[in-house]
């Protein structure tokens, strides 16, 4: 089988080039031409014959396949579900804010992480995915705005918030942070990565040292031992306190914080107890919090708090003088919302 083009960082594609002989220029034409201008057909134009013959017949170029795409009619939120080789399928979410998109990648086809409130863990982890098919959700949403929407073909920030840790699919999650990061292709800035975790330490510390401009957000969810680890398992063998302990021994970049994730549950973890004990726990550090009021799925034990509460809940928290957002549920309508995904069950969709 032919490894995939978008498996390769610019650094092996150069080497590739030189190994060939083939103009130095090639690597970057090809970057150029792939992850820049992001287009579809080959590339001939601009290399020789013999390179653009020895790079068609060598890789393949495909990408994962779109199976279907939800748009919500509530907002511009976009869920797309890929079909990949081996008929497993993982989706993929575009966020939309002021005409521009995030966008929210799976780094895995299921999770192992089996936290309580989300839909992907029932799933079980099938497979981590590799780089070119987290590549290729960025290049295939894109591509999919540029024919739907033109002109809104705009990716602005790149969250790994979707299907999976991507903590446990570090290396090709890395590589894939490598790609998009290229001066050469897709340039995307650094501080627009966003990887967000469980807290699975032995990856946060490969975090801290190989890619440590990718900014981090850590789902916290509460600051209590035991109503955590209900709610994230790992917690058992990676807790909470030796998580943050770590994350600050971390030296951060300028423009660099730490997004805390904190899912409001009614009746579980949002009280103004849990909030003043979140407060004293963050209180000082270089840290956002981003309130996400629990978004339900089909079978879920728990519920959605009031609005009141959440903002009750924000308020005790401003009083620490920690910047609190709370998030919207953009997209809930096609069950593209945080904790939402399932890429086994897509019946509700096709009942609507
Ligand atoms: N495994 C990583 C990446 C998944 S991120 C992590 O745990 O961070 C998914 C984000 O959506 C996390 O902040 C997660 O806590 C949140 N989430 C999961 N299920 C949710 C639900 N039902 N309602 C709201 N947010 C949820």
């Amino acid at each position: 089988m032919k490894q995939s083009f978008y498996d390769l960082t610019y650094a092996d594609l150069a080497t590739v080039v030189s190994e060939h002989n083939f103009n130095s220029a090639v690597a970057a034409t090809l970057f150029n031409w792939y992850y820049k201008k992001k287009q579809s057909t080959p590339c001939h134009s601009k290399i020789s014959r013999h390179a653009a013959a020895f790079f068609e017949q060598h890789y393949d170029f495909s990408l994962p396949e779109i199976d279907t795409v939800y748009e919500s009619k509530k907002d511009r939120a976009v869920k797309f579900l890929f079909k990949l080789k081996d008929g497993h399928k993982v989706e993929t979410v575009l966020i939309p804010f002021n005409n521009k998109y995030s966008i929210c990648l799976s780094s895995q086809v299921g999770c192992a992480m089996n936290c309580s409130f989300c839909y992907t863990g029932e799933q079980g982890l099938k497979r981590n995915l590799a780089t070119s098919e987290i590549v290729g959700q960025f290049l295939q949403a894109w591509r999919w705005l540029a024919s739907n929407r033109p002109g809104e073909e705009r990716i602005l920030n790149i969250v790994f918030m979707g299907q999976g840790e991507p903590l446990h699919n570090f290396d090709a999650v890395k590589t894939a942070c490598e790609i998009f990061l290229s001066q050469h292709g897709a340039s995307v800035g650094v501080q627009k990565i966003t990887i967000s975790t469980a807290g699975y330490i032995p990856g946060l510390k490969r975090w801290s040292q190989e890619i440590p401009g990718v900014n981090l957000a850590l789902s916290l969810h509460s600051p209590v031992t035991e109503k955590r680890s209900e709610l994230i398992p790992i917690n058992q063998k990676y807790p909470l306190h030796e998580v943050l302990t770590y994350i600050e021994s971390i030296p951060l970049g300028k423009k660099q914080f730490v997004t805390y994730e904190y899912i409001l549950i009614a009746g579980f973890n949002d009280s103004p107890e849990d909030a003043k004990q979140l407060g004293t726990m963050l209180a000082g550090k270089r840290a956002y919090i981003n309130l996400i009021p629990f978004n339900t799925f089909p079978g879920s034990r728990y519920a959605t708090p009031d609005r009141d509460s959440v903002e009750k809940f924000k308020e005790i928290l401003d009083a620490f003088k920690i910047p609190t957002l709370i998030r919207g549920t953009k997209g809930d309508d096609v069950l593209a919302a945080c904790g939402q995904l399932n890429s086994t069950n897509q019946t509700i969709f096709q009942a609507q």
